[in-house]
């Protein structure tokens, strides 16, 4: 060790002795941290520990998870309150009709006979004057819940099941089977229909088929141009034009009849928002909603500043608001032989096990106005039933005093369509050959 070295260690002895005393002097001057240590005591993991063990090996194996099981309604169809003393006007097929080797059991004849409401139908009137009767409905069983819009299931991409229905599921939430859309109800004494009729108690709740702007939501009674649509039949009324079209055209709903507006023009509302409560406003002798789809360009002015397609673009809303589970939906074209569709004829749908009637309808009645009712885009029928549970059935018309037969088979959430027509030995097998 040199002489140089020696006095090199001095230097940073001191250096290290200074830098020492500086940091004993900074460090009392700051404040200490309020340091907590933390002692982990972690228990030993038991098979009891986490109580969602058990509910995620339950929810999740692969073994213990049972699939989803959808139950097929098998019960008899219950037109929307009958009551007693009322008629069906639009019969089923009569038994004799159904030959001798099949009684038709018809779930129609409930109790005693029932009488139509009396039709008090003058050229006005838009809608059918529902006795008060049928606001009374019998014990429903629980209906299942609907399938979630938009739906299309058709492989082919017909189908457009984009709407919630206007009413829950426990209310009366299908159109009256005797006043169909395209129809032109009992003994052919009212106005060709536009849209159906859900017959329910005052204050039920009416809610947004899907989702869009209100473009009219007041009383059809006191419009700024008069009434709504040049009638007061609508009571009060609203219109949605909804957020989404079809085929480049914009698409509407309509809600008639209302006790109760509760949202405002030119809100917007989603699917199943609450817009009105069911009443009997405007024409109608007993409380229910009418319920349009309208398609097309708004060429009808309500107001300065509103207007919306008028009664000539109103469609079949059973072709767009989406099937219950389980259910699903018969369209057909019934014509004569030169394919020629034929207006106001009875169609029955008849279970092909059980052999009870399922349901009737009519087909459209086009009356070449210029306001008529549509056969949809997609499909060219004239005549649709809903709410059919999912098996096989029999759809039977008579045509020109000939029973046509055909055998289908209906899907959950599809449509299934028909084509009846007389005189074609083939018919039949092709129904049967069809998907
Ligand atoms: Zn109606």
């Amino acid at each position: 060790m040199n002489r140089q070295s020696t006095g090199m260690s001095a230097v940073v002895l001191v250096l290290l002795a200074l830098g020492g005393f500086g940091f004993l002097v900074w460090s009392n001057a700051r404040p200490a941290p309020a340091l907590t240590v933390l002692v982990p005591t972690q228990a030993e993991p038991t098979i009891d520990a986490n109580p969602w063990a058990d509910i995620l090996r339950e929810g999740f194996g692969e073994d213990s998870t049972p699939l989803p099981t959808v139950a097929i309604p098998t019960g008899e169809f219950r037109p929307a309150t009958l009551a007693v003393n009322s008629q069906l006007a639009i019969s089923p097929l009569a038994p004799d009709e159904l030959g001798d080797d099949q009684a038709l059991q018809t779930p129609f004849a409930l109790g005693a006979t029932p009488t139509p409401p009396p039709p008090t139908a003058t050229p006005l009137v838009t809608d059918l004057p529902v006795t008060a009767q049928f606001v009374t409905r019998p014990p429903q069983s629980w209906q299942p819940p609907p399938l979630i819009p938009p739906l299309s299931r058709d492989p082919l991409g017909r189908d457009h099941y984009w709407l919630m229905r206007p009413v829950d599921s426990n209310a009366t939430n299908f159109g009256l089977f005797y006043y169909p859309y395209g129809s032109d109800g009992p003994e052919d004494a009212w106005r060709v229909h536009a849209g159906i009729d859900m017959p329910n108690p005052i204050g039920e709740t009416v809610r947004a088929a899907g989702s869009g702007l209100v473009v009219w939501a007041r009383d059809g009674l006191q419009t700024e141009s008069g009434v709504f649509q040049d009638t007061f039949s609508y009571g009060n009324v609203v219109v949605i034009q909804h957020d989404f079209g079809f085929r480049g055209r914009p698409l509407y709903t309509l809600y008639a009849h209302l006790s109760r507006v509760l949202v405002l023009q030119g809100q917007y509302v989603n699917a199943g928002d609450a817009i009105g409560l069911v009443g009997n406003s405007g024409r109608t002798t007993g409380s229910h909603v009418h319920f349009e789809v309208r398609m097309g360009e708004a060429n009808t002015v309500l107001s300065s500043d509103v207007s919306i397609p008028g009664y000539g673009a109103t469609y079949n809303p059973i072709l767009w608001m989406v099937p219950y589970v389980g259910t699903g939906v018969i369209a057909g074209r019934v014509t004569d032989i030169d394919d020629n569709l034929l207006m106001d004829v009875d169609v029955t749908v008849r279970d092909w096990v059980t052999n009870l009637v399922s349901d009737t309808t009519t087909t459209y009645i086009f009356q070449g106005t210029g306001v008529d009712v549509n056969a949809d885009p997609n499909w060219q029928e004239n005549f649709v039933v809903g709410d059919v549970p999912a098996g096989r059935y029999q759809v039977i018309a008579n045509i020109g005093g000939e029973r046509v037969t055909e055998i289908v088979n209906v899907l959950e959430g599809t449509t299934t369509f028909v084509e009846i027509a007389p005189g074609n030995p083939n018919a039949q097998i092709a129904a049967e050959a069809a998907p």
